[in-house]
């Protein structure tokens, strides 16, 4: 039970990570401002921009919780 947590916060990490490197990637090959994802991947919710979801997502998601409230 305790690994699986663990997996968990780390797939989730991943996920973080993926989407924040997307994003300074597409900054640095395109002058325009891109509007990338902007779905949270964990609950779905939806933002104006991708740097709002992302700060939501490490707000929202990596707090210690036993379960998910989403
Ligand atoms: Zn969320």
């Amino acid at each position: 039970m305790i690994k699986r947590v663990i997996h968990n916060k780390i797939s989730f990490l991943i996920n973080i990570f993926n989407v924040i490197l997307k994003i300074a990637f597409m900054r640095f090959f395109s002058k325009e401002k891109v509007i990338l994802e902007t779905k949270c991947r964990e609950c779905g919710m939806e933002f104006s921009e991708s740097e709002r979801m992302i700060r939501h997502m490490i707000k929202a998601h990596t707090k210690k919780k036993p379960s998910c409230n989403c």
